[in-house]
């Protein structure tokens, strides 16, 4: 069957918006194999300083010769998502419209407001395929090695921004589902996803899929986007001696934990060895007392240590940072901006990501925001995560305040 998948997301600056988008990939590629034919329509193609695109929206739909259609809806493209099934009703009244992702999977009660056909949740490869295909989902957790590779051919001409200071041609590449913690301004929305159980994709099927990129597109350098790649010594070891056979001369960036690299200092070397130049560490806070809060389960000075550990060893740090967190006082705010500029002097390349804390829908954090009703979120493209001070998000935070104190590092 002809299908086509939707993104409805807009090109926000970032460097994000120039990523695949992994779980559509994926949808695809699984629905391939089983012989159907598999289109994306990229609104993030469609958007430019006047905005999106939507006669040429309209086009690609009438053009795209499906009559059914899938849409991966994240909270910040919710309302673009309405839009774009809105019109596809109107171009294509008998099409049938599925949608799924993260929040369909943690609001599908809010999620009936799309008014599509069906409403998937959790992984949806197989429950995406059989919808197309009439029948029902037999379902079970995807062994990820028996999935395809995510098809990158749908976002052609593909052209992935490096993160950091990595080399073109980049792409980014995910290797598990899932994550052990517990972070309120994220769970229990990641395990309603994937499951409580993480899944790695075996060392061999990753370095096969990097093998082919390398081949098809070039690769100087990716990024693993995982949740928590660092949560794993033993798979590490085995990626880094399979990495130094076939890769040798790759470098990547990935995901860690600060508490992770504390832990295992010699792990990261041995990582740098085998081309690590870059660690994105969630960082949070500089406050111990908002640390706990969010039970992040890390210590200030695991943020510190974790930074000098790198730099030793020659990785970089790209440290996500939050403010405006529910509870914070200014003082820890402060304590927040003494902690970066303790990390900018430690590794002046430092890169410092500042998010005002914004609510996602999901997560214990805003469940606890609605039960105090602390959300100032209207639309849903205010649940982007970037540090907007002039786009307030929860009420009781002085916004100017936080702008003054990030301007001080
Ligand atoms: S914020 Fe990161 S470490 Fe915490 S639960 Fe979410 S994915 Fe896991």
């Amino acid at each position: 069957m002809k299908a086509t998948l939707i993104n409805p997301a807009v090109a926000w600056d970032g460097l994000d918006g120039s990523w695949i988008r992994h779980g559509i990939g994926s949808i695809a590629a699984y629905a391939k194999d089983k012989g159907h034919d598999v289109g994306l329509i990229d609104l993030r193609r469609m958007t430019n300083h006047k905005g999106i695109d939507w006669d040429r929206y309209e086009k690609e739909i009438s053009r795209s010769g499906s009559q059914a259609f899938g849409v991966s809806v994240l909270s910040a493209n919710f309302d673009y998502a309405k839009e774009c099934i809105e019109r596809i009703r109107k171009v294509k009244p008998d099409a049938k419209i599925a949608v799924g992702g993260i929040h369909p999977s943690v609001e599908p009660e809010h999620s009936k407001e799309l008014k599509a056909d069906i409403i998937i949740q959790g992984e949806g490869e197989e429950a995406f395929t059989a919808w197309l295909e009439g029948r029902e989902e037999v379902y079970k957790v995807p062994n990820l090695d028996e999935l395809p590779y995510a098809d990158r051919e749908l976002f052609a001409p593909l052209r992935e921004q490096p993160i950091g200071f990595l080399k073109t041609p980049f792409h980014t590449i995910i290797i598990g589902r899932g994550c052990p913690h517990r972070c309120t301004f994220c769970q229990p929305a990641e395990k309603k996803l994937f499951g409580s159980k993480v899944r790695m994709r075996s060392v061999e099927n990753v370095m096969v899929e990097l093998m082919q990129l390398k081949d098809r597109y070039g690769l100087n350098s990716f990024l693993i986007h995982d949740d928590c790649f660092s949560a794993f010594p033993k798979y590490i070891d085995e990626f880094i001696e399979a990495k130094n056979k076939y890769l040798p001369d790759v470098e990547f960036y990935c995901q860690a934990r600060a508490d992770h690299i504390v832990k295992r200092p010699e792990m990261f070397k041995a990582l740098y060895d085998a081309g690590l130049r870059g660690c994105l560490i969630g960082m949070e806070s500089g406050s111990q007392k908002i640390l706990d809060f969010l039970k992040k389960q890390t210590k200030v000075e695991d943020n510190i240590e974790a930074t000098e550990i790198l730099s030793k060893i020659g990785v970089s740090t790209w440290a996500n940072l939050m403010v405006g967190i529910p509870t914070e006082t200014k003082l820890e705010v402060l304590e927040t901006v003494d902690m970066a500029k303790r990390i900018k002097e430690i590794d002046p390349k430092a890169i410092l990501s500042w998010a005002s804390y914004t609510p996602h829908p999901g997560s214990d954090l805003y469940t606890y925001c609605e039960e105090n009703d602390l959300s100032l979120v209207k639309k849903s493209e205010d649940y982007r995560r970037y540090f907007e001070p002039d786009n307030p998000k929860i009420k009781g935070v002085d916004y100017g305040f936080l702008a003054w104190a990030v301007s001080q590092v």
